[in-house]
């Protein structure tokens, strides 16, 4: 089996604009102020996508999804995920699981962990778990200046899987033969 780590980390802060929506983790944090961004600046879905990224070897989000082009203007952070998702499988790799560890003096996330766990889970499809901490006052993050997220992704081949598969399953039907 082939297995590969990546991590990623995305930092947003808060934006002036009263009208950006707060989106962490694919989940509408309504009454929140919003993050300042190209797309719907939802820094932990990014967090997951720069380090499923790294774990295949494909780069970071910046590369694929620049703030130059107008396409991912407010972009769904959720859609660049199915993307990145593709790309993985394309090279043959299905995602483990992925964590994440969020830094915010706010909001409190817990009241919304478990649903945003479950949509990148249902987007990358595998465990994708969240956990939030304060930076306890200290710099920016502390001052609520803004949102961070760290996240680390573990892949796995399915080439090598498949590949043993099928060795296994020519193995077992030449065998009788070898029997007789
Ligand atoms: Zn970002």
């Amino acid at each position: 089996m082939s297995l590969r780590i990546g991590n990623g980390f995305d930092v947003h802060k808060f934006s002036e604009d009263p009208d950006r929506v707060l989106v962490l983790g694919g989940v509408r944090f309504d009454g929140e102020p919003g993050l300042h961004g190209h797309s719907d600046a939802d820094v932990i879905t990014h967090a997951v996508g720069e380090a499923l990224l790294g774990a295949a070897g494909l780069g970071d989000l910046g590369t694929h999804f620049p703030d130059t082009d107008e396409r991912w203007r407010g972009a769904n952070s959720l859609e660049l995920l199915d993307e990145i998702v593709r790309m993985l499988l394309a090279e043959n790799w299905i995602v483990v699981n992925v964590d994440c560890s969020v830094i915010a003096e706010r909001p409190k996330l817990a009241a919304h962990r478990e649903q945003m766990q479950q949509i990148l889970s249902a987007r990358v499809g595998a465990p994708v778990t969240i956990k939030g901490r304060r930076a306890e006052g200290i710099g920016g993050l502390g001052r609520s200046e803004g949102i961070a997220c760290f996240a680390s992704a573990l892949i796995e081949s399915a080439r090598i899987e498949s590949a043993l598969i099928e060795s296994a399953g020519s193995a077992s039907q030449t065998s009788p033969e070898v029997g007789k």
